[in-house]
């Protein structure tokens, strides 16, 4: 099976070099958006020998297409249950283009490499697990599950057209499986299972401004924020202590961040003091709790000070439930990966955000894992052809399962 993979590396490598030439910018950056991509895949599905390629559209005004396309490839397997592998086919813009030492959307192919947006954020993914199920396909082995792959549009900026759209459509079913290779690392060997909440805090604090000589007159904005930040850091990081080894770091996290200019000079007692909170908080507390802890301390500070504290959120990510380490496609994969690479795998959480947590809240078990470098979003993005065939082969062990020894 894995010979099979490796056999096709030219193919892979070359149509991750097509891919990358095709520019799916989605529309919030000015982009065409995937609809010339979702055509070269579904040709693509087709040349390989893949029957039932369909294609669900979202309709988007925003993109000369007028609809967003979202990618399913499916093969039967000889259960009833279902695996999902969901990678996204919209990158984000090149940025500056001078930063690149090859063109950003040339493809290019150098020393094991390939070059260009979207080499690695997504691209890599939806090849390596389209040639995995290939393999099976040339082999003659039934995947021991209902493979489907999905390739959907706008991850970067929402998922309303993509996942989101797909789980509106009911593609999706509780106690299905799914892998979502959004997110990795350099040598594959973490599978992350769970994600912080995220909340991004305002912290407006509006005193009275008056001389820098005379601040007795006035209510010191500034002194106050620092009042504030200090005595509310204090007692969250007091209040939700839990650990989770799986996170690095095991704990919730609440630091102060950014502070807005208060004012040009020195000789004047500021009015006004806005500063942010990033806290990454696990997903066992809930952000509202926190906030009401916030609140309090806000409320007793506004009594003493006088001045007033406004809270508000610049972005809240409440986390999805976990999927457990020891959860079914948490084990299959972990095999895979072993047969394949000889590593031992370990679950993990992280502190961003995936298309995981959607499934997750509607009760499917999700693994995030892939093999990259860790360049999304950077210049001079690329990935090692060496990875995606591996992972190609990781997936081609997992579609199979329990009938690999049929093949
Ligand atoms: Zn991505």
């Amino acid at each position: 099976m894995t010979a099979a993979v490796a056999a096709d590396e030219k193919l892979m490598a070359n149509a991750l070099s097509s891919l990358v030439k095709i520019n799916s910018v989605g529309p919030e950056s000015g982009g065409p958006g995937e609809s010339k991509r979702g055509e070269y895949l579904v040709g693509l599905a087709k040349k390989l020998g893949f029957e039932t390629v369909d294609v669900y559209e979202s309709k988007d005004p925003r993109v000369p297409s007028g609809k967003r396309p979202n990618v399913v490839v499916r093969v039967k397997g000889t259960t009833n249950r279902k695996l999902w592998v969901v990678a996204h086919m919209d990158t984000v813009p090149v940025g500056d283009p001078a930063a690149w030492r090859y063109p950003p959307l040339g493809g290019k192919i150098i020393s094991g490499r390939i070059y260009g947006r979207g080499a690695e954020d997504n691209g890599q993914e939806l090849i390596a697990s389209l040639f995995g199920l290939r393999a099976l396909l040339k082999s003659g082995v039934r995947p021991e599950t209902d493979i489907g792959l999905v390739f959907v549009a706008d991850e970067e900026c929402g998922n309303t057209h993509g996942i989101d759209f797909l789980i509106k459509k009911r593609l999706f079913k509780k106690g299905d499986l799914a892998v979502v290779p959004d997110h990795g690392e350099r040598n594959g060997d973490r599978i992350a299972v769970v994600e912080k909440s995220i909340a991004w805090v305002e912290v407006e604090i509006i005193g009275k401004q008056t001389h820098g000589s005379t601040p007795d007159k006035g209510i010191n904005a500034f002194e106050v924020a620092a009042e504030f930040m200090l005595a509310a850091l204090e007692k969250v990081r007091r209040k939700y202590t839990m650990k989770d080894p799986l996170f690095e770091p095991p704990t919730s996290t609440f630091t102060a961040t950014k502070c807005e200019p208060n004012g040009p000079n020195i000789n004047t007692v500021p009015g006004r003091q806005t500063f942010y909170f990033d806290f990454r908080i696990l997903p066992e507390y809930k952000i509202d709790d926190i906030m009401g802890v916030l609140s309090k301390v806000a409320r007793q500070i506004e009594e003493s000070s006088g001045a007033k504290i406004n809270l508000s959120f610049v972005q809240r990510a409440d986390a999805a439930p976990r999927t457990p380490t020891d959860s079914e496609i948490v084990v299959r994969l972990m095999k895979a990966v072993k047969a394949v690479r000889g590593l031992q795998v370990r679950p993990v959480g992280i502190g961003g955000g995936t298309c995981a947590a959607p499934f997750r809240r509607i009760g499917i078990e999700a693994a995030v894992w892939s093999t990259v470098p860790g360049l999304a979003h950077d210049a001079n993005e690329y990935v090692n052809i060496k990875d995606m065939v591996a992972d190609a082969k990781v997936y081609a062990l997992l579609f199979a399962g329990k009938n690999l020894s049929k093949g």
